[in-house]
């Protein structure tokens, strides 16, 4: 052992602890814990979510002693811009790099007064749904609460003079509920009247279906639940969503029968990924209604996005258009989602670092 080595705290390769890695609740600990008033954790919040000003110099209402501590012991960033794409319909795109090299990508779709950011929470994702381009990459690592975060500072940053961020969903790369203790603190962070403030109906997690921990979730922070459904039988979710084999739709929807804070006000939420013969027949959608009957629910119809690493087709107009009708027959509230940035490769599902494997395929090897 090298118990006579002094602690190397400056060494640059350890990595120092994030100011972002908080909640205002356990920013307020920690300053407990070591001497410094837990109120200036909203002062810190402030600056750093509500107003993005990273630089401790900058905060003028903290003594000068408490900028220079906050400058020596903590990190204020996580992640920098690599790369933005602009599309044609104003989709915006980053790609974002940790410190480690690893990439991110987030989404920002203005539409109309909203301003939607679609966040990522994992590299990559373990659950390898076959029609997902993030899938195909495999998983590398869980994102931090402050890589979570540091993707709606930096997309924030894209915005115009004119526009505001108004609503934040968790629907980019990864599994959500994989990564919940770290989901759950930035959740937090979101909905601080001190940080982003943003209205627990304006904040949307969505899964892929790890049935166990949905409970866990709405318990802890009071967000939309989205669930990927993608089909109403388990043999084709089996192949579509393998997690499925693990928590088949009996178990889903047992789950999502009991949970107490849905209501007709607080629906829960589907996506549903039309697969050109695959999930797009009548049948399937008079199996849908069926599964759906009597859950406030609403569903969001999204035909495919192709991409080279699924053999999967948009359905044709008239399918999409035939199963649609027949839901809203069946009495579901349906929403059929234009693709948005598909020009950019910042559709659903798109998210897998295309344009760097394009160009520079040894660093997306790396970072996938
Ligand atoms: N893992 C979580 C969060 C990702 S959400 C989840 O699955 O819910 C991303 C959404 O885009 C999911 O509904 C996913 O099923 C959908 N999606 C993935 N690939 C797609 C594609 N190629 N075309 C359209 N939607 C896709």
């Amino acid at each position: 052992m090298l118990s006579a080595q002094p602690e190397l705290t400056t060494s640059p390769m350890r990595e120092r602890r994030n100011l972002k890695d908080h909640s205002v609740e356990s920013l307020r600990a920690r300053f407990a814990a070591e001497g410094i008033e837990p109120w200036r954790a909203e002062q810190v919040a402030g600056w750093l979510w509500a107003r993005g000003v990273e630089d401790p110099a900058e905060w003028t209402d903290v003594s000068a002693a408490l900028r220079a501590r906050f400058a020596d012991e903590w990190e204020r960033r996580a992640l920098e811009v690599d790369a933005i794409a602009r599309s044609a319909d104003g989709t915006i795109k980053g790609r974002l790099r940790a410190r480690d090299g690893a990439l991110v990508e987030s989404v920002l779709i203005p539409e109309g007064a909203r301003t939607t950011l679609c966040i990522s929470t994992q590299v990559g994702c373990p659950l390898a749904c076959s029609f997902c381009a993030t899938g195909a990459l495999g998983f590398t690592r869980n994102l931090s609460v402050a890589e979570i975060l540091d993707q709606v500072c930096r997309m924030r940053e894209q915005l115009g003079p004119q526009q505001r961020l108004t609503n934040v969903v968790y629907m980019g790369m990864g599994e959500p509920l994989l990564n919940l203790p770290a989901v759950v603190e930035s959740v937090r962070v979101l909905l601080h009247p001190k940080a982003f403030a943003l209205g627990p109906r304006k904040v949307t997690v969505s899964t892929a279906g790890v049935v166990p921990r949905i409970g866990a979730l709405l318990a802890a922070v009071p967000v939309n639940l989205a669930v990927s459904l993608h089909a109403p039988t388990d043999p084709v979710r089996d192949e579509l969503v393998p997690i499925n084999r693990r928590f088949p739709l009996a178990a889903l929807f047992g789950t999502l029968r009991s949970l107490e804070s849905v209501s007709p006000r607080r629906p829960v939420f589907f996506e549903y990924t039309l697969m050109r013969d695959v999930n797009d027949s009548l049948d399937s959608a008079r199996r849908l209604v069926r599964l759906l009957r009597g859950l406030p629910s609403k569903l969001n119809l999204i035909p495919m996005n192709a991409h080279p690493d699924a053999p999967y087709r948009p359905p044709r107009d008239s399918d999409l258009e035939r199963f649609a009708a027949e839901l809203v027959r069946g009495g579901v509230t349906v929403t059929v989602r234009r693709p948005r940035g598909a020009d950019i490769d910042a559709a659903c599902g798109q998210l897998a670092l295309r344009a760097v494997r394009r160009s520079d395929p040894e660093r997306a090897r790396s970072a996938g």
